[in-house]
Parts: C-alpha cells; sequence; structure tokens
C-alpha cells in the first residue's frame, strides 16, 4: 500500500504515519517527491484497511500498488530517481539530464594498468572509473582479481584522478570490505538473485549498481532491486549487460528494448554495459551509440591500455583511442535526444 500525503502535509504528519505503520510490524518507506511525499509500505501478508491510514493527519489517499515490485515502481513514485555517487570532487548524478559514463578495465591487475586506464578515460570524459578486485568468474582456474590489493589500488585511483569508483562485491561477507572501498556497490549478473548480497546492499549507505541476471526477465530484474530498496536503500541504478539467447554471433544479446520498459515501470535509472552486452570490441560503439538513442541514463564501457594483455575480457575491452571516439559519437546522439555528457575534465599537471 502507498500512503499519499497531501502537498501541506507537515514533517510531524510524515513522521506520525509512518510511526502508525512501524507500530503494526511493517516497514515505512517515506519518498519524498517535488509535490509531495509518498509513503511506501513493506512487510504486511495480507491487504491492509485504506481507512486505517487515510484518517491520519495530512493523509490525502492510501490506495493499492498493483505490481509485485512496489518500492521500485512508477506508481509508488512517479519522478525519476536522481542518484548521487560520491563525494566532493568525485560527486556526480545519476538519472538527470548529463549521461554518465563508467569506464574502466574488467579487471584491476596492476597499478599501472589501472592508473593508465584512468588518466585516459577520465581524459575522455568518464566520471566513474571501473574495475573489478574480486571477479566471478566461471572457471575457478581463471583470474579471481586482486582482492583487497585491488581495492587499495582503486583508492588511489580516486585520489589520483577524481573520478568515484565502481567496483563489484560477490558476497555479504565481502561487501563488509568492498563498502569501505567503493563509491558504488557493483552486483553482477551472476549475482542478481542472490538474495543474501541483495539484503545486505540494501543495508549500506553506498549506492548499487544491479547487473540485470543473463536470463532474467524484466520482472525478475525489478525484484531483485525491490529487495535492495526494501531494506531501506533507494539509491539503485539498473544495468542492462545482454541476456543469453540462441543467437551466438555475440556473446550475449544486448537487449536494448529493456530500457523504454523500464523507464515506464520504473523510476531507478538504468544504463547499459555493451561490452558484456556483446563481448567483441568492434560491436561496442555501435551498440553504445544505440543505447543513448533509446534513452539510457549512462554507459559502463570496458577499457584497457593493453587489451590484448588483458587477464580478463580482453576481447571486448576497448583501446584508450577507441574509447574516445566513442564518447565524442556518444555526445552527438545525445544531443539528438535532448541529452548532454561531462566536458571533458582537465587532467591533473
Ligand atoms: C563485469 O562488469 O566485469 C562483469 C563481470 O559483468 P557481468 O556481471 O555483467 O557479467
Ligand atoms: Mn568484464
Amino acid at each position: 500500500m502507498l500512503i499519499v500525503m497531501k502537498p501541506q502535509a507537515t514533517e510531524g504528519d510524515i513522521r506520525g504515519v509512518c510511526e502508525k505503520i512501524e507500530a503494526l510490524g511493517y516497514r515505512a518507506h517515506p519518498m519524498p517527491g517535488a509535490q509531495r511525499t509518498a509513503i511506501g509500505i513493506t512487510g504486511n501478508q495480507g491487504a491492509l484497511e485504506a481507512a486505517e491510514f487515510e484518517s491520519l493527519a495530512g493523509v490525502a489517499e492510501a490506495i493499492r500498488v498493483s505490481k509485485p515490485y512496489k518500492l521500485v515502481s512508477r506508481e509508488v513514485k512517479n519522478e525519476d530517481s536522481l542518484i548521487r555517487v560520491g563525494t566532493g570532487e568525485n560527486a556526480v548524478t545519476i538519472g538527470g539530464r548529463e549521461l554518465t559514463v563508467i569506464a574502466g578495465p574488467c579487471a584491476i591487475e596492476s597499478r599501472e594498468q589501472a592508473f593508465a586506464a584512468a588518466e585516459r578515460v577520465r581524459r575522455a570524459g568518464a566520471r566513474l572509473f571501473r574495475g573489478g578486485a574480486f571477479k566471478p568468474r566461471t572457471s575457478p582456474y581463471s583470474f579471481q582479481g586482486l582482492g583487497k590489493a585491488g581495492l587499495e589500488i582503486l583508492a588511489e585511483v580516486r585520489r589520483e584522478f577524481g573520478l568515484a569508483i565502481v567496483t563489484e562485491t560477490i558476497d555479504p561477507e565481502n561487501c563488509d570490505l568492498v563498502e569501505q572501498y567503493a563509491d558504488v556497490l557493483q552486483i553482477g549478473a551472476r549475482n542478481m538473485q542472490n538474495f543474501s548480497l541483495l539484503k545486505r546492499a540494501g543495508r549500506s549507505s553506498k549506492p548499487v549498481l544491479l547487473k540485470r541476471g543473463m536470463s532474467a526477465t524484466l520482472e525478475e530484474f525489478l525484484m531483485a532491486a525491490e529487495y535492495i530498496l526494501s531494506e531501506g536503500n533507494y539509491h539503485v541504478i539498473l544495468c542492462e549487460r545482454g541476456v543469453r539467447t540462441f543467437a551466438d554471433h555475440t556473446r550475449n544479446t544486448l537487449d536494448l528494448s529493456v530500457i523504454p520498459a523500464v523507464k515506464r515501470l520504473s523510476h531507478l535509472p538504468i544504463i547499459v554495459d555493451p561490452s558484456h552486452g556483446t563481448g567483441q570490441r568492434d560491436k561496442v560503439t555501435p551498440l553504445a551509440r544505440a543505447a543513448v538513442a533509446v534513452g539510457a541514463d549512462g554507459l559502463m564501457i570496458e577499457v584497457h591500455p593493453q587489451p590484448e594483455r588483458a587477464l580478463s575480457d580482453g576481447c571486448q575491452s576497448l583501446y584508450p583511442d577507441q574509447f574516445e571516439a566513442l564518447m565524442e559519437q556518444v555526445s552527438a546522439i545525445a544531443a539528438v535526444v535532448g541529452r548532454t555528457t561531462a566536458k571533458s575534465l582537465p587532467i591533473f599537471d
């Protein structure tokens, strides 16, 4: 159920409704909007009585939410969510008019590799740096990431280059460590339905980038996000990264139709990862352009200073020059669809 407050409702009225909800043993999720605050209720098993809430001070109406997901739904919050990431000079807002580009290598391999990538992606206009320190690999014999040493390198990248850091957390215990370093916690495709990880991320103070599972329907994707919001973390960015189909000319099939579908149902921002979506370097830029054209809020792009030497995902990683070209092309498309891109930031002397 959703409690819609009157535009003139006071802080005290909102608190009163939340207290009533909590006293009944449920969880209250106040969602401030431009016109009025709405309060989502979760934790109830059966249907709730609207009249019980409509009599409270400041309440306009109590309405039933028809979708299985509640807090991620536009029924509960119609305005697009803006997710603020990083602090100080690293601060970025995701979901507004400006497109957000996250770029960097698949995995952090060394300080030299990370710095070389960061210098180039920043110069080309990326505002966030990506790179896994903990890698969920299909084979136990493949490079698993540098672990804590990789996180330390990411912290240095943030300091040196003024880029906010996106990095993956692979299980709830690992989250305790990763959240101390990351500006955004990434939950990978393989973990989209790791419910204990979703709940743990829902109790983090850091925003979460949730990647779509490789065979997840839209409803399953939104339900996974709902797990995070239901624990009180409303700062979720969705990421389409391709799904598995019969098509074998690419690694995955990038489902760009999910962008307008998500936009219709949810207020959460959604970005596109054409690197994992295609698995092939030459297809990354065309699909990045297409993603912006269909209304994605940003892109996640794998860039490596020497892709042929990468320890993971080299075939889909762009050379820095290619990333620069991608940024120029994407800026041209952005202008057509009423979006902007970050101006290149001057690099440190
Ligand atoms: C990644 O971003 O490097 C990654 C492992 O992505 P996904 O979870 O989408 O496969
Ligand atoms: Mn990768």
